[in-house]
């Protein structure tokens, strides 16, 4: 049996980034960058005020106090948005407001509260500060502000805004398909016959799925039929730039992912050495070579195989450079057991103080769900541990991410 991390190398050597597009501002949060963003002009490109006043010649006003005033005249205003058309000369002042620009020969700004606020005469009754916003004092002219494999977020698309962009070239957002294979699955909500349950997957997985920043264009239950089951997959694989399934992938007689995608040959499944989520299934399926990834059906299973496996198969379509199973590391509270030779994932509590510790929460049979909701993290326990001890470190997926 090859082990999680093994797995996870053969599955994303198959998994080509997507192919960068121009999109708006707006769209790009998250996304990989996909090229170098110069700054068309400098930041400021004009030097502007940084405070509601009067642009003056500093000397003018040094000596001025509530005591002995100096008096000056107003030869404009200068709101934002406008170009002034004087020069501010000895004796003389502009009204400004924020973000205007400086007059020529003003040196300096006098704050509205140090003044009477005046016009066409202003008494100016405290010295001026320098309150001027150089040009180029934040970004130059020409200046790379954002580098190729950055991720977006609102801080740099405000960066990208500011210096004259509507549109970046990034790696876009995955769309994905999440079928949920069952006899027994019904919509949550939906009353429940006998022998039926709610489908938990479709739901987690969408929420999952989302939390990257992908889009789940398509998501459905589809019962354990060979047919109806090739139909769903076959309209996905024109649809969508990956497809999660769920269930229907281990040694059953009604196993029908295993049995439909086996006989297309471009899909392999096997067992891994982890505990839960052993039976796995990647490939591709279409015309597009749509990637594939098949999930086992104990909710448990599902989302530890979607941590492990799925979601890093989103980051690099996503144009991401490296997976991101762990997220550090933590110290055990408490004394466990673990299989061997298989990696255990365990959900586990967090406890925040000096350390970061962890307490398993719940049986950790792979259809429980009352641990789950519970769990803040999956405790990651390598295949050659058999007794985790009190203090151990372990390393650990957070699920807090997605709250954050
Ligand atoms: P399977 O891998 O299809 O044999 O499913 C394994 C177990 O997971 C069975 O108990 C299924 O009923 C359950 N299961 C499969 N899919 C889902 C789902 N979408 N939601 C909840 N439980 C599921
Ligand atoms: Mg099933």
């Amino acid at each position: 049996m090859r082990t999680p991390q093994e797995y996870l190398t053969s599955l994303l050597a198959g998994i080509e980034p997507l192919q960068t597009l121009r999109l708006p501002l707006a769209e790009v949060n998250g996304c990989v960058l996909g090229e170098d963003v110069e700054a068309l002009w400098a930041l400021p490109s004009f030097a502007n005020s940084a405070m509601d006043g009067y642009a003056v010649l500093a000397q003018d006003v040094s000596a001025a106090t509530p005591q002995r005033p100096i008096r000056l005249h107003v030869l404009e205003d200068i709101p934002a948005g406008s170009w002034p058309s004087s020069t501010v000369i000895r004796g003389t002042a502009a009204r400004i407001m924020t973000g205007a620009p400086v007059p020529a020969g003003a040196d300096g700004i006098v704050r509205v509260e140090h003044t009477d606020g005046g016009m066409p005469e202003v008494v100016v009754h405290s010295p001026a500060g320098h309150h001027i916003r150089r040009i180029g004092e934040d970004i130059e002219l020409g200046q790379i502000v954002l580098h190729q494999g950055q991720v977006m977020s609102a801080r740099s698309i405000a960066l990208a805004a500011a210096v004259g962009r509507a549109t970046v070239r990034v790696h876009p957002h995955p769309r994905v398909a999440v079928i949920s294979t069952g006899s027994e699955l019904v919509e949550p909500g939906r009353p429940l016959a006998p022998g039926q349950i709610s489908d938990v997957n479709g739901v987690m997985l969408d929420v999952c799925i989302r939390e990257l920043g992908a889009t789940v264009l398509r998501s459905s239950i589809i019962e354990d039929d060979a047919a109806h089951l090739a139909q769903a997959l076959g309209r996905a694989a024109d649809e969508v730039d990956l497809i999660i399934t769920t269930g229907g992938v281990s040694v059953g007689a009604y196993d029908t992912v295993k049995e439909v995608l086996t006989s297309l040959g471009t899909v392999g499944f096997e067992r891994i050495a982890m505990q839960p989520g052993m039976p796995q299934g990647f490939g591709t399926i279409g015309a597009r070579a749509t990637p594939i990834v098949t999930l086992p059906g104990n909710p448990v299973s599902a989302l530890v195989s979607f941590e492990v496996f799925a979601r890093q198969v989103i980051r690099k379509l996503q144009g991401h450079q490296s997976p991101q199973v762990s997220s550090g590391t933590l110290i055990s509270g408490e004394e466990f057991n673990s299989p061997a030779d298989k990696v255990q994932y365990v959900r586990a509590r967090l406890e925040e103080s000096s350390t970061l510790t962890a307490w398993p929460v719940g049986a950790q049979g792979s259809h429980i769900l009352g641990g789950l909701a519970q769990a803040d993290c999956l405790l990651i326990v390598p295949a050659e541990i058999e007794l985790v001890s009190v203090g151990d470190t372990l390393e650990f997926i957070d699920f807090r991410r997605q709250s954050r």
